[in-house]
């Protein structure tokens, strides 16, 4: 796999979910990857926004590259927060007490950056924001001047191991209810040579595109229009839900 392949693949979702081609932003994820391999297997295919997710790996990168779209998508920490300078969307906002730290910190830099709120997923001990919680947590990061773009959320990871790799699935197998209102699979077109992960109705793939469609519902009640869900195994399904983003790492790099 390499950039083209999950570009097609996304295009490919994306007009399996009658959607807009080129209504989907990939956002590439290269955490672990020094700037020769991502400028080899990233940048020189395009400029794509690249998600890091710690602090000093980003700061060191970006004081490379400072022309790059920056995005932070790890977990934020408040002595961490100085190294997110060169940030222009962060991805994981989940408690008012950080938006207050990078808001404040946005006034030494000059500049702030935008932000998502993170929602969590349901599973125990994972990060997000409780969906009781997410109504009053937007109002309060609203209210430290920084803005907010929209949602991201993880798929449960417990569902997403259960899901295969690209092309070990084989076709689809319709599950027993595959008629509720969950199933909305497209016509089995001829596939495309780089066709993206085949999820079928299993019961990961029906969790896991409960999760983003829940969370696409959560942002459009909340009158918010970007939505940042699905990684290398599930994007499919993110883009069948409504992602405005993906977040891809491994297909890239592989
Ligand atoms: C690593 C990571 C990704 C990318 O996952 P892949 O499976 O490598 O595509 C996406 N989102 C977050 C938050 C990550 O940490």
């Amino acid at each position: 796999m390499s950039l083209p392949d999950v570009l097609a693949g996304l295009r490919s979702a994306e007009r399996e979910a009658g959607r807009p081609q080129g209504s989907v932003g990939l956002v590439a994820i290269t955490k672990g990857h020094g700037l020769p391999e991502i400028q080899a297997k990233v940048l020189d295919y395009g400029a794509f926004p690249l998600g890091e997710n710690r602090g000093q790996e980003l700061r060191d990168k970006a004081a490379l590259r400072p022309d790059l779209d920056w995005h932070f998508i790890g977990p934020i920490q408040r002595n961490k927060i100085k190294y997110l300078a060169p940030v222009r969307l962060i991805h994981t906002i989940e408690a008012t007490w950080q938006a207050e730290a990078i808001a404040q910190a946005a006034e030494r830099w000059g500049h702030a950056p935008e932000v998502l709120l993170q929602l969590h997923n349901g599973e125990p001990q994972k990060h997000g924001i409780p969906a009781a919680d997410l109504a009053q947590t937007l109002r309060e990061v609203q209210a430290t001047g920084l803005t907010v773009r929209g949602l991201m959320v993880m798929a449960p990871e417990a569902a997403a191991q259960g899901i295969p790799d690209r092309g070990t699935s084989g076709q689809p197998t319709p599950g027993p209810d595959s008629t509720g209102p969950d199933s909305t699979d497209p016509p089995s077109a001829a596939p495309p040579s780089a066709d993206p992960p085949r999820l079928g109705e299993d019961d990961s793939s029906r969790r896991i595109l409960q999760v983003f469609m829940e969370t696409a519902r959560r942002a459009h009640d909340l009158g918010l229009s970007e939505l940042s869900m699905g990684m290398s195994g599930d994007y499919p399904l993110a883009v069948r839900a409504g992602a405005t983003l993906i977040r891809v790492g491994r297909s890239l790099f592989s």
